[in-house]
């Protein structure tokens, strides 16, 4: 090991930084938030170091460096461009045994700066030893995704009973079990949820050794339109967590891939005989899996609010008081339309935008025709295949010039996207002439136009 990582306290500590422009400001904004009082030398300062120094309760020396600034210091910095200046503000910390680092100058350090990934007050600093610094960061890069922003609240949590706890189980090992139980089970789910009053409260029941009902919990969870990139980071992480995970036809197999290796997988969309389980049996399904003690992952393509029934499954949960999440998802509308190059609003053409149900009950009677065809809108029509004939028919009869540009995007974001432009007039005939078929969404406005100059994503096939 090159170097021994340690955390350095420098609260109300003097530090000096020798240097007064842009690397000395980004050093010594790490420096201030570590609680340390700056004394910055150099003949001239700029106005965001100047502010920082005052905040810090430092002091600004408007001189060159002289080996008398070292006086009083823990840690010295030298964020020159002067390399002769850095290497004697090295040697002179070196000889009074003062921590040095020299920015970009690994040779002359003593200390280096790592990667930081902050989630105080849990802190973890990633270094290469001077080596390799871009690694280094791209390795925080990866845990700053990694890692829930909320972390460092879970730290705080446990900070606020850590003297309770080790005063209950003074024996290392079942202190650790405690915690370990904590950190990975539902206290943890709460207070990364934002519930922060939740996990206290059942903190201290456990600390109470009161049995807490081994009540399970359920995540809806949106995931996106197909490709898995596009999940977020909560949505990932409460998969990798999950016991079970319910899913339907929309979820792609790759997003699928991503669930806990050993969480069991129940499918409840379209079977064969292209019967869906119906729906109160799923939302049965979620209740007692959650009473079961299980986390359930409930998947479902796109957002789980937009035309995903995910308001009356977790309405079923509220009923029974089974605690559960809803996750976000890119809905289809959105996904598709940035992987198709159509911007959904434009100063130009459309002031707003509707997503439409194009699933047609009675075959037209339940849609506000007259309403979808005022000018400078937008409407993105879900589930709208079927339908597609009687809706561009209805759209023309009610006043929508059979010109209006159109689009059909089948299986968007995938690498089987496919994407089909053309007017109300000819949209229907699109569909027979290419096979199209679901889950496709149907865009119609003159934004579908801008497509010719933004498409960007090469999906199955090129442009028709
Ligand atoms: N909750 C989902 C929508 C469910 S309704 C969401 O927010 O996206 C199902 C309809 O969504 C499909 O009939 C289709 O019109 C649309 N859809 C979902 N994913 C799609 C995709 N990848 N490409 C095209 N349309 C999609």
């Amino acid at each position: 090991m090159e170097f021994l990582p340690l955390f350095h306290n420098l609260r109300g500590s003097r530090v000096l930084v020798v240097g007064g422009g842009e690397i000395a400001l980004r050093k010594s904004r790490l420096l201030a938030d570590a609680g340390a009082v700056l004394r910055v030398v150099a003949p001239a300062i700029e106005p965001q170091l100047c502010a920082l120094i005052d905040s810090s309760g430092g002091e600004q020396v408007l001189r060159g460096y002289e080996e008398a600034d070292l006086q009083g210091c823990v840690l010295i910095i030298a964020a020159t461009d002067d390399e002769p200046l850095n290497a004697q503000v090295s040697a002179d910390a070196h000889r009074r045994c003062v921590p040095v680092n020299v920015v970009d100058a690994p040779a002359l350090c003593s200390v280096i700066f790592p990667a930081i990934v902050d989630r105080s007050p849990l802190v973890i600093a990633v270094s290469s030893g001077g080596d390799a610094p871009v690694l280094a960061r791209l390795i925080r890069a990866k845990l700053e995704t990694w890692i829930p922003s909320t972390y460092g609240q879970l730290a705080g949590l446990a900070a606020r009973f850590r003297a309770q706890v080790k005063g209950l189980f003074p024996d290392v090992q079942q202190r650790r079990a405690f915690w370990e139980d904590v950190f990975q089970g539902p206290i943890a789910d709460r207070q990364l949820a934002g519930q922060g009053a939740e996990a206290e409260r059942l903190l201290l029941a456990k600390i109470n050794g009161e049995a807490t009902l081994a009540t399970g919990e359920v995540y809806l969870v949106g995931a996106g339109p197909g490709d898995p990139d596009l999940l977020t980071f909560r949505a990932l992480r409460l998969m990798q967590q999950a016991d079970v995970v319910l899913y339907d036809r929309l979820v792609a197999p790759a997003i699928l891939e991503l669930c806990r290796r050993d969480a069991e997988r129940i499918y409840v969309g379209k079977r064969r005989a292209d019967h869906a389980v119906p729906q109160d049996q799923i939302n049965q399904q979620l209740v007692d899996l959650a009473k079961q003690g299980k986390r359930v992952v409930r998947l479902k393509g796109g957002d789980p609010f937009i035309f995903g029934r995910g308001g009356e499954e977790i309405e079923e949960l509220a009923a029974h008081g089974i605690p559960f999440q809803v996750v976000p998802g890119i809905t289809a509308a959105s996904g598709c339309a940035a992987y198709a190059g159509i911007p959904l609003t434009h100063r130009d053409y459309a002031q707003s935008v509707r997503f439409v149900t194009g699933h047609l009950k009675d075959g037209t009677s339940n849609l506000p025709w007259s309403d979808l065809v005022a000018p400078a809108q937008t409407l993105v029509f879900y589930m709208g295949l079927v339908g597609l004939p009687i809706i561009c028919e209805q759209l023309i009869r009610h006043g929508r010039s059979a010109d209006t540009p159109a689009a059909l995007i089948q299986q968007g974001t995938t690498t089987n996207q496919r994407v089909f432009t053309g007017t109300l007039g000819n949209l229907a005939t699109l569909v027979a002439e290419h096979a199209v078929h679901a889950p496709t969404l149907v865009i119609v406005g003159e934004v579908v136009l801008l497509r010719e100059k933004l498409a960007w994503f090469e999906g199955a096939q090129a442009e028709v």
